[in-house]
Order: structure tokens, then sequence, then C-alpha cells
């Protein structure tokens, strides 16, 4: 999606105020000599910011405002050395709520509804985001934070809740064990807004199907509000998100050139009026495409692909990058196959091959499933790779994480 004039301008208020406050990125941009953008060429070539600037700025080195109109700051898990903490003015408070109100209301929930929250409150985003944006909307919370789930069940039935927000693993324990406890039909759920982890269709389906309601998918991170930034719509074709407070491309994490809508690669996003930690091209490392067309729904809203894993998950080959995800899209194609597959990369006589491993039943000629799999992959995506058909039950099957690509290439 090419930037609007309108988006430009707010670009060019952020550099403005990142430079006077002469934040990390401020001074990126001094270096770079550029004081504002006229062009969307001019914005291509603005300089990515990444993580490891964030952390290089901690503790308050993001700060783009003075102290006094800091009312919160958020931090993310640092996985590796120092956290990153972000600052949020009253503003940037107030417009995370905006845009999660439009979220709840995106997956058609209302004031009537009753919004248990199962995401954890504190430094992390998660929690008080789904809060704030449930009360700006009028709905009833129920402010449980993770864990407990005695309690939760309890309450559920108690209140009524009719909307459960969680991430999916814990939604997916919820489920079980209200299946266990024989207690669904005392409950009164009917909308599910699971957050932030990658997940699959089956996934996806045993939630919903067990907990009998509709899922919807919220996307979002610390460094960018937090969750809330886009949810998916009840067609379920992709995330809506909220143009009007942040620009997201997508580029190719290996040459870092902006792709075509429709073309899978790094999400990389803009915020277009944070104060407390504006943004520029900042990197998330997040795999998806933008979905090009209009949404059924009508939404004007445009639309990211579900995330579809990390960088670190690119395959190279062939000079071609390749995710993971691109194949499974492909393989989704064919009714024929079963949910399960296994790539393999391999170097063999100076050549990169990648071998796909499918299965279907016995009732289909596995030579000819081959070939036309192989054709797809070609015409999508632009290398041959070797099928290999097998039986439904012969690859490896586990309910967390099933290790789907090998790459031979580092072993
Ligand atoms: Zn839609």
């Amino acid at each position: 999606m090419e930037i609007s004039q309108e988006q430009i301008n707010l670009v060019n208020n952020r550099i403005h105020a990142l430079v006077k406050a002469e934040s990390f990125y401020g001074k990126k941009l001094e270096e770079a000599g550029i004081e504002s953008i006229a062009t969307a060429e001019d914005f291509r070539k603005l300089p990515f910011s990444e993580k490891s600037d964030l952390r290089d700025a901690y503790p308050l080195g993001l700060m783009t405002v003075p102290e006094e109109e800091v009312v919160r700051i958020h931090s993310s898990s640092g996985t590796t050395g120092l956290p990153v903490i972000i600052p949020y003015t009253q503003k940037d408070v107030d417009d995370w709520a905006t845009m999660f109100a439009r979220c709840y209301a995106m997956a058609g929930v209302t004031n009537k509804d009753r919004v248990q929250i199962t995401a954890g409150y504190g430094l992390w985003t998660a929690g008080i985001g789904f809060q704030a944006g449930a009360e700006k909307l009028g709905a009833m919370t129920v402010p449980m934070g993770p864990g407990n789930t005695e309690k939760q069940l309890q309450m559920m039935q108690d209140m009524k809740s009719s909307v459960l927000c969680a991430t999916s693993s814990y939604a997916l324990l919820l489920a079980e064990e209200i299946q266990k406890r024989g207690v669904a039909d005392k409950l009164y759920l009917r909308k599910g807004i699971i957050g932030s982890e990658r997940w699959g269709q089956k996934m996806r389906d045993r939630i919903s199907k067990e907990l009998g309601i509709e899922l919807y998918d919220i996307y979002g991170l610390t460094e960018i509000y937090g969750p809330g930034i886009g949810i998916s719509c009840k067609y379920d074709k992709g995330i809506h998100y909220w143009d009007d407070y942040v620009y997201i491309e997508i580029i190719d994490p290996e040459t870092l050139q902006p792709l075509p809508d429709g073309e899978w690669g790094e999400i990389v996003i803009t915020t277009l009026v944070k104060e407390g930690a504006p943004l520029i091209r900042y990197r998330t490392h997040d795999i998806s495409r933008i979905i090009p067309g209009e949404c059924p729904c009508g939404s004007k809203y445009p639309r990211l692909d579900v995330i579809g894993g990390r960088t670190d998950d690119m395959i190279k080959i062939k000079g071609v990058n390749v995710f993971p995800k691109q194949i499974e899209e492909i393989l989704q194609e064919f009714p024929e196959l079963s949910s399960e597959y296994q790539i393999r990369i391999s170097h063999l006589d100076g050549k990169d091959t990648m071998r796909i491993y499918v299965e279907t039943n016995g009732t289909v000629d596995f030579l000819d499933m081959a070939r036309r799999v192989a054709a797809k992959v070609k015409s999508r995506i632009g290398f041959t790779p070797l099928v290999k058909v097998v039986e439904i039950g012969l690859l490896p099957r586990s309910m967390k994480k099933t290790k789907r690509v090998i790459d031979e290439r580092y072993e």
C-alpha cells in the first residue's frame, strides 16, 4: 500500500518531534540529513528502526515529549538482555483505547456484552489494553487476569460472560476444562478475542467448536501501543488494521525493499500520531502480507494476512525467499490433502532442493497429486519442489508445535 499524502503529513509531524527530542531516531535522521519528506519515494528512504535501537535507549531514551506529559510506561518482555520501555502520553492511552474499541466493534461486541479478560495486567500491554477498549465501548468488563481456572469458570457462569479475551493456548485450556466438567451449557459465551500468538487452523477449530463461539484474531505489539492495532472481521479474511494510526509496509527482510501488496514478507510499522515514543519504519520481524482487494465485509480498512511466523522462519532457496506459510496456503487449496505436511531443504550436487511431504488417502493418484502440487508451487513461488505424497497418518503429529520445516543444509 502506497503511503498517502495525509499519512506523509502525519509522518512529518513525527519526524519533527523526534528531531526536536534528540531521540535515537531523531539523531539517525539528522545524520542522514533528513528534515522532512514530500513523497512516497522520500518515505522509502527513511532509515528503519529495530528492537536493538529501542533496547539501547533503556530506560527512557525513547521519550519524545517533556516528562510531565507522560502518564504511563509499558515494557516488552525482553527475552534477551534489557527490556524495552515505551512511554505513553494521555493521548496515546486514549488513542489506543479508541483503536481497541474499534476492534471490539469489528468483532460485533457491543455495550451489552460482558467481557472476561484473562490476559495479564501490568507492565505488559495486553490486559490493560483489552480493559480500556472494552470500557470505551461501554461493555461490562470482568478483569480476571491470567490463571486460576477454577475461578475463571465460576465467574464465567455467574457473570454470564459473553466475550472471552485470551491467548490461544489459554482459550484451549479453558475449552478443555469446560468440556471435562460438562459445564458448556451453563455458559453464555458467544465470541472469543484471541491475541498475540501464532496459532493453527486446527487449534482454532477446536476452541471454536468446544466453546461454541466465533473467534477473532487481534494483532499488535508493545512497541506499537500493544494489541489492538488490528483485528479480523466475521468473514475471517485477514486482519483489518487502523491506517489512520499506523502505516504498514511489507518488506523483503533480506534486501529491505518494499514488496507489492499480496507478497509475503516482514511487517514494518510507522506510528502516525503516537507522541510518547513515535516509531518510524519499525521492523517487527513478523511475517505477513497485505491482502489486495476489498473484504466482503465492506470495511475500507486495509488487511494483513494472519501472521505467518517470524523472519527467522524464512528459507532462501534458489535465490527465492520462501515462508512456510506460503507453502501451507498452497497445500490448503487441495482438498484431497490432509492438514499435515513437512518441508525438507537440502543441498545436493551443488544445488538447493526442497522436498515437500504431503498426505492423502489411497483413492488419489499419488503421482498425479505430486505433479499438481509441484506445478502450483512453481507458478506461485517460482521454483519446482520435489513433492512426495504419502498415506494419511505417516507424517509426525503433535498438538503443540510440530516441526514442519527441516533445513538439512545446516545440520
Ligand atoms: Zn472484513
